[in-house]
Formats: C-alpha cells, sequence, structure tokens
C-alpha cells in the first residue's frame, strides 16, 4: 500500500472523468473540516419540491452552493447564520489544484467547495453539477471515511452507470466534455 499523495494512479473512467486512487491524506482534512462547521454548521437543506436531502452539507469559499424552496443556486451568505462562508483553506486549494491537474485541468483555483456529509442510510440521487456559472473548470471530488458506492451515469440520466468504489483519500476529477455528466451516490 502506497502512502496517501504518493504518484497515485490516474485511471480514466470515462473520457475526462479520472480516478486518483488513494491520492489525498484525509486526517488533515477532517480536522479542518470539523473547524468550519463550527462556522457554518451541516444541514439538510430542502429540495423545490419540498423534502429534505438525506445528506448533510456545508460549504466554505466566496460562493456556496444552496437549494430551497426557490430553486437551487449559489450565494454568498450562509442563509443559516447570514455570514458569508469561511474561506477556502490553503490546503483544500492546494489539494485541488494538485488534483485537477492530474486529472487534465491544470490551473484550478476553485471559489465554491461543498462540504457533503454522508451518514449511513443517506444517498444522492442521479443530478448533475449545473448550477455553476462557468463549466470550464472541473469538478473535484474529494472522499473522506467510510466507502461509498458513485455512479456515473454520464451524458443521459437513464444511462446505466458505472460503479466506482469511493474510499478514504480517493479523489475523482471530472471535467471538458464529462463536466455536464450525471451521477449520483448509492445509499451509504
Ligand atoms: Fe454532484
Amino acid at each position: 500500500m502506497s502512502a496517501p499523495g504518493a504518484a497515485a494512479a490516474a485511471r480514466e473512467l470515462a473520457p475526462q472523468v479520472t480516478l486518483l486512487a488513494r491520492f489525498a491524506d484525509t486526517a488533515p482534512l477532517r480536522e479542518t473540516i470539523e473547524g468550519l462547521a463550527q462556522q457554518a454548521p451541516f444541514r439538510h437543506l430542502v429540495v423545490p419540491r419540498g423534502g429534505r436531502m438525506s445528506v448533510a452539507m456545508t460549504n466554505c469559499g466566496t460562493w456556496g452552493w444552496h437549494s430551497d424552496r426557490r430553486g437551487y443556486r449559489y450565494v454568498d451568505v450562509d442563509p443559516e447564520t447570514g455570514r458569508p462562508w469561511p474561506a477556502i483553506p490553503p490546503h483544500f486549494l492546494e489539494l485541488a489544484a494538485r488534483a485537477a491537474a492530474a486529472g487534465g485541468f491544470p490551473g484550478y483555483l476553485p471559489d465554491a467547495c461543498l462540504v457533503n456529509r454522508y451518514a449511513v442510510g443517506a444517498q444522492m440521487g442521479a443530478h448533475r453539477d449545473y448550477d455553476e456559472l462557468d463549466m470550464s473548470h472541473p469538478i473535484v471530488s474529494v472522499s473522506i471515511g467510510l466507502p461509498a458506492t458513485f455512479l456515473w451515469h454520464g451524458t443521459r440520466r437513464t444511462d446505466p452507470p458505472l460503479t466506482v468504489l469511493l474510499e478514504d483519500g480517493d479523489v475523482l476529477v471530472w471535467g471538458g466534455v464529462a463536466r455536464a455528466g450525471y451521477h449520483a451516490v448509492r445509499k451509504l
């Protein structure tokens, strides 16, 4: 077993969808997230149709993803606290840039970082990340904690998915032709 971040193998699962196995050292990330959650608590957002998401979320960055009865959008003030989201910690930015480059997207500097907490029983239905204004930037997804099954549907929501087991430290990068791909997380 190799140390986290040590020249992890990059595996292209689909065009411009790259799995970087054991790429991230997650202990410092966990610790930082605990601090972030004290400033911007995890919450179960309401979706436009009225239900609550099983996944708990918070954000850091200039912009944070939000959902309520009015729809999905990015907001620069946390509606829960009335304060701006905490800044993205420098080691998150460094990891994101390094992972994006390894996935074929050099020069990545994110201004939004959504943190999704899956407790046992939580899941995420098939969706695409489509509320961002500039689709030229990739999505960098870092897995921390329990293994989960990620489903990559790709172009159509109804396409049979690739199933990908994501484990602690795995990083998934998608962008370019895959940027608007449908994806989901099976119930944990
Ligand atoms: Fe997503």
